[in-house]
Parts: structure tokens; sequence; C-alpha cells
């Protein structure tokens, strides 16, 4: 059986949500191995590729103009996308600086220049199609490991 390709990707995030993918390897290491072919999983290998893949995991929310990019090419290149976790499907709690008071923006104003920060923080879906959405804070991992089974 020829594996399917699978690529893990984190934007604005506390990367909690990659570690309950992590502790699910716990019990599924090989199964997954046998499986899957990580083609990008920055928390656990160096030489990551965002090539065709027919799974995109991602966690987190979209702060950066780049991050935005990246998320683009994915939409591009993945057959379907799971976002998991509350950051990736709603933007929270990344995009605490959202709703901000006025003058608290007005304050932050030029580190978030500085940082290259777009105006505002948002889900994946503000920006491409979602196909699946596991939210959660952090992803509920029983919810995870069932639809790792569906893929
Ligand atoms: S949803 Fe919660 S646990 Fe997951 S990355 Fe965001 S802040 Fe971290």
């Amino acid at each position: 059986m020829q594996k399917k390709k699978l690529g893990i990707f984190s934007f604005t995030c506390c990367e909690g949500c990659t570690v309950v993918f992590i502790e699910l390897l716990n019990n599924h290491f090989f199964d997954y191995k046998n499986r899957f072919d990580f083609v990008s999983f920055r928390q656990l290998k160096s030489n990551n590729k965002t090539g065709k893949m027919d799974f995109a995991i991602i966690e987190g929310a979209i702060s950066t103009a780049s991050e935005k990019k990246k998320l683009l090419e994915i939409r591009k290149k993945a057959k379907k996308i799971i976002a998991i976790g509350s950051c990736a499907c709603t933007g929270a709690p990344s995009n605490q600086r959202n709703n901000f008071r006025p003058e608290i923006k007005k304050e932050i104003e030029k580190q978030v220049k500085a940082l290259r920060q777009l105006k505002t923080i948002e889900p994946l879906k503000k920006y491409v199609k979602v196909d699946i959405l596991l939210n959660g804070c952090p992803v509920n991992i029983t919810q995870l490991e069932k639809a790792m089974e569906g893929l």
C-alpha cells in the first residue's frame, strides 16, 4: 500500500496542539509510520518540504503576510486541510490583540509593524477552504485520533 503524504504545520500559537499529536505517537507511532510519509513535521524532523501532499494538519492562527503566503501554498498542494485547535479554527486565543481597546492598540502599533504582523490575527478559514475543523484548546486527543483513523 502506498503511503499517504502528510504534512504537519504550525502558525501563530503555543504549539500545544502539535504536542497532543506527539502524544498520540505514544500509541500509534508504528501504525502512522506505516501509513504516512511525513513530508513536513518541524518539531520532529529537519528536512521539511511543502511539496504535493494528501493531507496537511495545521495548528495556529495567521498573523503575518509570510504565514498567509505559506498557508495559500499549502492549500494549493494539499488535497485536504485539517485545522487542529481553536487558534486554527477560530483564531483564539492567539488573536487576543484583535480585541484590545483602541488605546492599547495604539500603544502596540509600533511593535506590531516591527514584527511585520498583519492588522488582525485570523483563523485559517479566513484565507483558505478548510476540510476538517477540530476545535478545542488544545485539540481533543480522542477527536484527533478518530480523524487520523479516517485519513
Ligand atoms: S489551540 Fe490552544 S493549545 Fe492549541 S496551539 Fe492554540 S493556544 Fe496552543
